[in-house]
């Protein structure tokens, strides 16, 4: 008889794991808190964008469904840098027209929940949040925010999928000795904007490209939605001179983007609106350990490993946890003690890496994008890097592009390959030499 399986949660791990589950011969019921968001206009128009690379991409063509995702994801080949006087800078990716690809969170959210129930096995009970699980039974329960009626459900396995905050990880946290708990907020918040599009749903920046305004201690961001809208991030701290207190009234808002973002403003009429009607995010990053339970258990996704957002990661390591989840069903022959073993001593190291990647990003990203001796030294990296592929990948591209390789393995490389380049770049006269022989055999030295 096949195995059922209860997932809590039918966010985009939760989605994309019931697929992998199901194609396997599983009968998965999954439980989302929220109603169907395929019914609630709510979500239509309003979105989100997240950045999915080749670890996400990987996930999904893991289950044949990447080519359908392909359908709503715009390529994105280069940061632009917009400077404070309006001009504006092109930083490629990577080589080779290597690009990472703007989706909608709730668009691929549904689809992934339209392709999760074209699966036969697959049950997606919406509108039942999670109360409480029973770890001896393997009992689960959820009350039906509609009716207030209490269902309860009884599994071989139960995967917590429900995101950040998860109910089944605070569950297995008081249901444990010994949980190991780290919840940090970064000084930072975040809220939404939009760039809308001109006449005939014309975009109204470069369409393939991640917009980054850096400014040192802030910044703000633009990825291209398939309307011709850009949604904004403003990623601001919540306190101090410059930061979301403030920013109260519309007058200081004008002043602000005025004096910040020059460029933005003529293209964003519905600023003040917006920036007073929609909310101030916080950013939190959760480590917990561990993340199997009984054999039985597991947290994956952001209930196992939330992330600060700033190496567009969060769902591509999800979605890489389901690739790594569904090989070790393989190695293992559906020996789930092996199994949930082997997931965690494999995959907890990788997720603390990423986190502490995605907070080292921030400081890059709203900081060092705009210092020419960081554009300097990225251009070092990358001429050593075409002329010694097999020994210089640059560390975005071994989080971004090289899913073979472990996120917690590029954390160590980077590490010294910046200890490297902190020699390279103090060199005298580097500014000059940086493309000659004497800086590349200097590099060949160190490595
Ligand atoms: C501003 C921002 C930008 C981001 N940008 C990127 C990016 O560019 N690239 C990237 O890869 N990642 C990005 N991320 C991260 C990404 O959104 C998350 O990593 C991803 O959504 C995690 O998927 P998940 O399924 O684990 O959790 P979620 O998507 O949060 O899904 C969890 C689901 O569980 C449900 N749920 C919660 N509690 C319960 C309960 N008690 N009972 C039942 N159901 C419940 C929720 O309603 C939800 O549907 C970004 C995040 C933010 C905040």
């Amino acid at each position: 008889m096949s195995k059922k399986v209860t997932l809590v949660g039918a966010g985009l791990v939760g989605s994309l794991l019931s697929i992998y589950l199901a194609k396997r011969g599983y009968k998965i019921d999954m439980f989302e808190r929220r109603p169907d968001m395929r019914k609630a206009t709510t979500y239509a128009g309003r979105s989100i964008n997240l950045a999915l690379s080749d670890r996400g991409w990987k996930g999904l063509e893991g289950v044949g469904i990447a080519d359908e995702i392909k359908k709503i994801a715009i390529p994105m080949y280069a940061r632009a840098i917009h400077h404070k006087d309006g001009t504006t800078v092109h930083q490629p990716y990577g080589k080779d027209n290597q690009a990472i690809y703007s989706v909608s969170r709730a668009e691929i959210n549904m689809r992934l929940m339209d392709l999760a129930e074209q699966q036969s096995g697959v049950k997606i009970h919406f509108n039942h949040r999670c109360t409480g699980i029973d770890r001896k039974s393997l009992t689960a329960e959820f009350i039906n925010e509609e009716t207030k009626t209490v269902t309860t459900t009884q599994s071989d396995l139960l995967f917590g999928s429900d995101g950040a905050f998860a109910a089944s990880r605070l569950n297995m946290q008081l249901s444990s000795d010994r949980f190991e708990y780290n919840q940090h907020y970064i000084s930072a918040g975040y809220k939404e904007l939009i760039i809308p599009p001109g006449e005939n749903g014309k975009f109204l920046l470069e369409k393939n490209a991640l917009h980054i305004w850096p400014r040192g201690s802030f910044m703000m961001i633009a990825l291209p939605n398939m309307d011709g809208n850009f949604t904004c991030t403003l990623f601001l701290p919540f306190e101090g001179e410059k930061s979301f207190e403030n920013l109260k009234t519309k007058e200081q808002v004008k002043l602000f983007f005025e004096t910040e973002f020059p460029d933005a403003v003529p293209l964003m009429p519905t600023l003040l609106e917006d920036f007073m009607n929609n909310p101030t995010s916080s950013l939190v990053t959760v480590k917990c350990s561990p993340w199997t339970f009984d054999k039985k258990i597991a947290l994956i996704g952001d209930a196992a490993h939330a992330i600060v957002p700033f190496f567009g990661q969060g769902m591509n390591c999800g979605f890489e946890d389901c690739v790594v989840l569904n090989d070790l069903i393989s190695k293992h022959k559906e020996d789930w003690t092996k199994i949930m073993d082997e997931y965690q001593t494999l995959r907890k190291p990788d997720g603390d890496a990423i986190a502490d990647l995605a907070i080292a990003n921030f400081v890059e990203m709203r900081d060092r994008t705009a210092d020419p001796k960081f554009i300097l030294q990225k251009k070092i990296e990358a001429r050593f890097n075409s002329k010694y592929p097999d020994k210089w990948i640059p560390l975005y591209s071994m989080v971004t592009y090289s899913p073979h390789i472990r996120y917690s393995t590029a954390l160590k490389e980077g590490q010294r390959q910046e200890s490297i380049m902190q020699k390279i770049m103090a060199m005298p006269d580097i500014e000059n030499k940086w493309d000659s022989e004497e800086v590349e055999k200097e590099m060949l030295k160190f490595l």
